[in-house]
């Protein structure tokens, strides 16, 4: 049977999707799967292949085959394993080899500043700053100063986030590592800093990926204190049903209203009012999914009736932090989040508590931040 000879070699690329198991997408593309878990296995050798981010492109050559009822052998592939590395991987002799290339990434801090306006959050999104940042910035300015009553138009915003870019032109944004706020009078600086020994020494703090909460907490540039205070409410919406005696939206009696209502729209993000354990989340009666906190001095915190819970049974929350999505699970009229605190195990008017508590910083944590802070305020604006 007379067949056209086939082309010696193909170029081809193949794009990682989201959860995509590296040696699945190689396969998809025609590479043998002895050829596909040889490559993979390689791979994994410099960095875990499921942590490449879905999107990625990889560029493979496929080479002569004996006949065509078997798949053509791998010769090449290259793809960027991570931001900061090329791997190429090409066959030899000996099958196939691995070469890595690093790529040069320069890690000084993106710094913004501007005028705040008649909205700071919108001033803030004009001057570049991702949604993701400002939400950081006004939680952080927050726990310091009242937005709607202290911040005026003419107050200027100046704020740090973490920033990457590679030799080979990309660039990546990150935490917010500096959150300040010059309103004449006074200026605030507040600096994300991570005082305690758990922290990876090796970790470096301008580092786009890593852990948020391992970032550690918002201390005063001045006064090297951090003072802690529920700033707010746990989600943004507004006050539905105060604590107290009320008659019951659905079974239509009075009875005491052992929390706070909070109506905002289903799935927006319920942040802990402080840092804590996670004694319970889950599905519990009228309370449908909901989160329980312990903190320090006898105080605990309940999140009820959320649409989808975000944290485990069991493990550490930091102030701030996104522990579920507003919703209208168990007894509930529609989505709002309804807040308990106990005090000793009695409930308590959440808006009564006064969480101040103040750490201050000494010896080589006191040094390591006040490098931290010369180190940030260096960073100029917009290069
Ligand atoms: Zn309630």
């Amino acid at each position: 049977l007379a067949q056209a000879p086939e082309r010696p070699s193909v170029d081809l690329a193949a794009t990682l999707g989201q959860g995509d198991a590296f040696d699945r997408v190689l396969i998809r593309a025609g590479v043998s799967r002895r050829d596909a878990s040889a490559a993979s296995a390689l791979i994994a050798q410099t960095v875990d292949p499921g942590a490449i981010p879905a999107g990625t492109r990889i560029a493979l050559t496929l080479g002569r085959r004996a006949d065509r009822t078997v798949a053509r052998p791998l010769d090449s592939l290259a793809v960027r394993a991570r931001f900061d590395l090329d791997v190429s991987l090409h066959r030899t002799a000996a099958g196939l080899a691995m070469t890595r290339t690093a790529i040069a990434v320069d890690r000084t801090p993106l710094r913004i500043q501007g005028l705040a306006g008649s909205s700071l959050y919108r001033s803030m999104r004009a001057a570049g700053v991702s949604a993701k940042a400002v939400e950081t910035y006004i939680k952080a300015i927050a726990t310091r100063l009242s937005i709607g009553r202290d911040v005026s138009a003419t107050d200027r915003f100046d704020l740090i986030v973490a920033r990457e870019r590679a030799a080979t032109g990309e660039t990546r944004i990150g935490a917010l590592l500096f959150a300040g706020i010059d309103q004449g009078r006074r200026t605030l600086q507040l600096v994300r800093f991570a005082p305690t020994t758990t922290t990876d020494p090796q970790a470096d703090p301008d580092a786009v990926e890593g852990d948020d909460a391992g970032r550690g907490g918002w201390f005063d540039a001045n006064g090297q204190t951090e003072r802690r205070a529920v700033s707010g409410m746990p989600v943004i919406g507004r006050i539905t049903s105060g604590f107290g005696l009320r008659v019951h939206p659905l079974l239509g009696f009075t009875r005491m209203h052992k929390g706070l209502d909070i109506g905002a729209p289903r799935g927006a993000p319920i942040h802990a009012m402080t840092d804590g354990v996670v004694s319970f989340a889950g599905r519990t009666g009228g309370y449908g999914n909901f989160v329980k906190l312990v903190h320090g001095g006898g105080l605990a915190s309940g999140y009820g009736h959320m649409s989808r819970i975000a944290v485990a049974s069991g493990t550490r929350v930091r102030q701030g932090q996104v522990i579920g999505y507003v919703g209208s699970t168990g007894m509930s009229t529609g989505p709002h989040l309804h807040w308990e605190v106990w005090r000793n195990g009695g409930a308590i008017n959440p808006r009564s508590v006064s969480l101040a508590s103040a750490a201050q910083l000494s010896g080589p944590a006191l040094r390591a931040f006040k490098a931290r802070v010369a180190r940030l305020l260096a960073v100029r604006t917009g290069t």
